[in-house]
């Protein structure tokens, strides 16, 4: 049985990883959860939003399940999803958008794949009060961490039979730091003739995204226009709820919806499990379990065509009942359960 890392949070975490590991089970794959506790909740027993066992056991286990985690703002802790990237070393963020059934959105085909860094840019936390009217900011770029998610980037497109890459900066305002992230990408580009290789400004970019996002295949961005840019790919196939999410190192793999803990419908049983269950199928994938994954898959699309929605993609089921109807279509598919 395979030891995976199940990091709970908070909001609706709790719900939506109920849902999921409960899909997982009646799908027959075994999984022996080691369940870690982290975010606000925790902060008063154990002082830290991030204790290091959180750490420890994904280094143990070396995958991780997660559901979002508050971060209490103003109370002096960093991030808990900036940090336990930094300490596992998770440099590539893999938000992977595309239609799923029955789901009505202004565009249809849509399939992008998002590789964002994950490590550096102006997410590295280096600011300070020059004085009391300004604040300073810096955005650090390397070659090392720009070459690595290139190539990140160009692996998965081979892997993944991806015909195209389009490289996302502001090289021409930051032109030393996006600058070295655009030039990276190109030498690396050169060793892999068979995909198509382009380049695209930020601004003009999000432009060509509301009005013709099915010219994209994969976008490589930094850290901060990657996470903008996969916000507004997530909206584009219809919202947070359904928006999965991984974040991969070398070493480890920590696989979790893009949103956040939803404190406005925590406890409600109103949240949509699907952008933790995508992440879950993913996961699945990831550790070779790939015909639950696609069972799952399937039971999920088939529950979504008989038009069993949560209100965020407009319909009005519970949480409970959409993750039942899922089970249910599972059986089917999988008869020895
Ligand atoms: P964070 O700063 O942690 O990202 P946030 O409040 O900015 O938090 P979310 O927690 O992702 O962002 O919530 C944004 C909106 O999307 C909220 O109205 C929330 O209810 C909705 N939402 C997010 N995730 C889900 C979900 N899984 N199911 C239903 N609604 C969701």
């Amino acid at each position: 049985m395979r030891n995976i890392t199940l990091i709970k949070g908070d909001g609706i975490g709790p719900e939506i990883t109920e849902s999921v590991v409960k899909i997982i089970e009646a799908s027959g794959v075994e999984i022996n959860w080691d369940i870690q506790t982290a975010g606000a909740d925790i902060i008063e027993k154990e002082g830290t939003p991030l204790p290091q066992r959180v750490i420890d056991s994904v280094k143990a286990n070396k995958i991780a399940l997660k559901s979002p985690v508050t971060t209490p703002i103003g109370k002096g802790f960093r991030s808990v999803n900036v940090q336990l990237r930094k300490e596992l070393d998770l440099y590539a963020n893999l938000r992977p958008c595309y239609n799923l059934p029955n789901i009505k959105t202004r565009y249809d085909n849509v399939d992008i794949v998002v590789v964002r860094e994950n490590t550096e840019d102006l997410y590295a936390g280096i600011e300070r009060q020059v004085d009391e009217n300004t604040a300073e900011s810096i955005k650090i770029i390397t070659k090392n961490a720009s070459e690595r998610i290139a190539k990140f980037a160009f692996d998965y497109a081979v892997k993944n039979n991806r015909k195209e890459i389009c490289v996302v900066t502001k090289a021409n305002i930051c032109k030393l730091s996006d600058g070295l992230f655009l030039n990276s990408a190109r030498e690396i580009a050169k060793n892999y003739p068979q995909i198509k290789f382009k380049e695209i400004l930020v601004d003009n970019c999000c432009m060509q995204l509301v009005q013709n996002p099915n010219q994209f295949d994969i976008l490589l961005l930094p850290n901060l226009y990657g996470d903008i840019v996969s916000d507004l790919c997530a909206g584009l196939v219809g919202g947070l709820g359904i928006a999965q999410g991984a974040n991969i190192g070398k070493d480890y793999a920590v696989f979790e919806p893009v949103h956040g803990s939803a404190p406005d419908i925590a406890g409600q049983d109103k949240a949509n499990p699907t952008a933790m269950l995508m992440s879950a199928i993913e996961m699945l994938n990831y550790i070779g379990e790939k015909d639950a994954a696609k069972q799952i898959k399937i039971a999920l699309f088939d529950t979504l065509n008989a038009n069993i929605k949560t209100a965020d993609i407009g319909g009005n089921s519970t949480c409970s009942k959409f993750t039942n109807e899922i089970i249910k279509r599972l059986k089917v598919l999988t008869p020895q359960y």
